[in-house]
């Protein structure tokens, strides 16, 4: 029996993680705390004070607390649209400062998504049940695990990666679905033909960069990096291939969201595949949002591609919801809903 997790946010949360309508309210807490967003330095300081001026003048009630603020989804959406357009949403201000603020609400997005409390993580006994049950049901036994993720936050795989003591020896179980770069040495990793885990990272993730030159992805097995991508340019973010600095590979919540960096677009396929030939899917803390067109494309096309005997599908949220529920019997008649999020899962499995 193959299985594969698919983690949506829901799946991060009980780990601290926000929410997609989480993250700009939790922006706009840090920014009225002096260097609590970005942190202290002379980029982080400027970053702040450029993100202070752009961000109300797109959104002239950011600092309304008696409004609802948007979700980041709508926000990013609008600049993107409006960026590939070519239209303003600032007028009197260099088209280029709309560019900006798009990259300043990226480096904002993955600063509140990393919890403060990060090492402490690693024996949350919610995450070492999840963990034991991943291991338990692949790895050794034969078939590997495989685990699909949308969230940018690393709070599984950095468990599942404790046991190792280098890149090299994660690179040697673990298959992301593409070539990748050793942080700490030089090194590009081949997916292994016999990995322990599959996991695949459709949006991206805090431990990763990639280089605009040669295209390739470095992977931190041990933490996020990606805070990295806005810093002066250093050994820290600087490529085998000698450019730098490093970006960040984020495919922030929009609308208007394309995928087509090369890495990712592989990722993508891998993980069409890897659905398409499991028997056992579980989907836990996705609600199959109408938004997210690419995901849903591929969930579909997986299963209507999965032949005769289709897939046993369990849906695992936190509570009932009779809309959610409806857009996945739509598609996939027969899955299983279950509710109590992650912990009930575990409780019952
Ligand atoms: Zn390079």
């Amino acid at each position: 029996m193959k299985t594969t997790v698919f983690l949506g946010a829901g799946a991060s949360k009980p780990f601290g993680y926000p929410l997609t309508a989480e993250i700009l309210p939790a922006i706009r807490r840090r920014l009225g705390v002096e260097a609590a967003l970005f942190g202290g330095n002379d980029i982080e300081h400027a970053a702040e004070a450029r993100l202070k001026l752009l961000l109300p003048a797109v959104l002239p009630g950011f600092y309304d607390e008696a409004l609802e603020l948007p979700m980041i989804t709508d926000l990013l959406s609008l600049i993107d649209y409006s960026l590939a357009a070519g239209r303003t949403l600032i007028p009197g201000r260099p088209a280029a400062h709309l560019l900006e603020l798009r990259t300043l609400l990226d480096w904002a997005l993955l600063s509140v998504i990393e919890p403060d409390s990060k090492s402490a993580l690693l024996t949350h006994p919610l995450l070492e049940s999840f963990c034991n049950w991943l291991n338990a049901h692949g790895g050794a036994s034969g078939e590997p695990i495989g685990v699909i993720s949308t969230n940018y936050d690393i709070a599984v795989e950095r468990k599942l990666f404790s046991p190792y003591t280098s890149h090299y020896a994660v690179g040697q179980v673990f298959d992301f679905g593409m070539r990748w770069r050793d942080p700490d040495i030089f090194g590009l990793y081949s997916p292994p033909l016999q990995p322990a885990y599959r996991f695949y990272k459709l949006h991206g993730s805090l431990n990763w960069l990639r280089c605009e030159n040669c295209e390739h992805i470095y992977i931190n097995t041990f933490g996020a990096i990606s805070n990295l991508a806005f810093q002066e340019r250093s050994v820290f973010n600087t490529c085998d291939c000698g450019h730098g600095p490093l970006s960040t590979v984020l495919v922030a919540p929009s609308m208007v969201r394309d995928v087509r960096e090369p890495n990712l677009l592989g990722i993508w396929t891998h993980a069409l595949e890897q659905l398409r030939t499991s028997q056992d899917w579980l989907i836990i803390g996705y609600s199959m949002p109408a938004e997210d067109i690419a995901i849903r494309s591929l969930l579909i096309r997986a299963y209507n591609g999965s032949g005769r005997t289709r897939p046993r599908i369990r849906i695992v949220q936190r509570d009932e919801s009779r809309s959610t529920l409806s857009r996945y019997k739509q598609f996939f008649p027969d899955c299983e809903y279950l509710t109590g999020g992650l912990e009930g899962f575990l409780q019952t499995a």
